[in-house]
């Protein structure tokens, strides 16, 4: 990995003025016009670019240098090296003869052409989740224009290079800096930045080969799905500018939460109330689950509030289908609030039974929350 700052000379510590005669100093010395090496002349401008940018500098500082140049094309413009001027002269001269654009003299590039991925967001119920579904998704959409069937040409001609920017995509500009006259780099307007031209420009979508539409798509979202999903589809998103590759559609799974049931992977929990004689004598129960489904449920004596009770394959399949996974019934009690006067003779008499004097006080085991 080259050191940027050795390349100029320089410490890590050094100032932007010093960074900026170092470069003066070092570009003058290399300059093909000049006769020096064209390989020295780039290094030495690209590590100007780097450092001269407080955001690339401190990136490079940080990770090092990605070896990403802004600048291309050799040195060599008409100019000979009079240098007259200052450092203006040089990156004129070095930019001149193609500048590709972007990063700390112009803007970001305009070249991606392909259409960008579209997201689109399904609730899906817990039933929907266990059966799998396939569901109509409604998109708004830049689409191949059908009458130029996304050429953006009115007579099927093929674009060509736009003549504005010769086919870069971008024009320049000459900006006056401290440093001199630079030139920046801008997205051609004649060509939105995309470097290529038709002649007689379809009337429909003005040339973008591409048009807004409303699409309708049949989206099969398999069983097992989790909250967050996505499931692709393929050169369903975007249209590409005339013709160029189509981005792709996602649509998100968001599970919508259930009246009674949790979901936890392949694992369904709820919570049933059972009556006190249930819990005492033991017995069945029936728990209405997923998708109309009811379980009888088999309630052992002596069961304990809080106590889970499984009901197996009750639950749901994993992605792709395959077992389901449990039903877990989490047990609570159903103490009555109030009883009768027989209620409380038949209880006091159970008590006494069990040598229980419920009106004198009684030591309780105790234990952590
Ligand atoms: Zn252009
Ligand atoms: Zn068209």
């Amino acid at each position: 990995m080259a050191d940027l700052y050795g390349v100029l000379g320089l410490g890590a510590d050094a100032a932007a003025d010093d960074i900026k005669r170092a470069y003066r100093r070092k570009a003058r010395e290399h300059h093909p016009d000049a006769g020096g090496d064209p390989e020295r002349f780039k290094e030495v401008t690209h590590a100007y670019e780097v450092l001269s940018d407080p955001e690339r500098r401190a990136r490079y500082d940080r990770f090092g240098d990605d070896g990403s140049t802004r600048a291309r094309g050799g040195g060599g413009g008409q100019d000979p090296f009079g240098f007259g001027g200052g450092i203006g002269d040089v990156i004129d001269a070095f930019f001149g003869a193609g500048f590709g654009g972007g990063g700390g003299f112009g803007g970001a590039p305009q070249r991606e052409r392909s259409g960008r991925d579209v997201l689109v967001g399904v609730d899906l119920t817990l039933e929907e989740v266990l059966t799998g579904v396939t569901r109509r998704v409604e998109v708004e959409v830049a689409a191949t224009c059908e009458p130029c069937g996304g050429s953006g040409s009115a007579d099927g001609s093929a674009p060509t290079r736009c003549a504005t920017c010769s086919g870069s995509g971008r024009v320049q500009r000459m900006v006056r800096t401290p440093l001199g006259s630079m030139a920046t780099a801008t997205a051609c307007s004649a060509c939105s930045g995309t470097g290529r031209s038709v002649e007689h420009a379809c009337t429909a979508c003005r040339g973008e080969g591409r048009r807004v539409q409303r699409r309708e798509l049949d989206v099969d979202l398999p069983a097992g799905l989790e909250d967050g999903d996505r499931i692709p589809q393929r050169g369903q998103g975007e249209a590409g500018r005339q013709g160029a590759k189509a981005g792709d559609l996602y649509v998100q799974v968001q599970v919508v939460p259930h009246a009674h049931l949790v979901r936890e992977g392949r694992a369904l929990h709820t919570r049933i109330r059972i009556p006190l004689t249930t819990a005492l004598l033991g017995g069945t129960v029936r728990v209405p689950a997923l998708a109309g489904e009811e379980h009888e449920v088999a309630v052992p004596a002596g069961v304990q509030p809080g106590e889970v009770l499984l009901v197996t394959r009750a639950g749901l399949p994993v992605r792709g289908g395959g077992r389901r996974g449990d039903l877990h019934l989490h047990v609570d009690v159903d103490v009555p609030r109030r009883l009768g006067r027989k209620e409380r003779e038949v209880v006091r008499g159970w008590a006494a039974q069990r040598g229980e004097d419920p009106d004198a006080p009684r030591t309780v085991e105790v234990r952590r929350p």
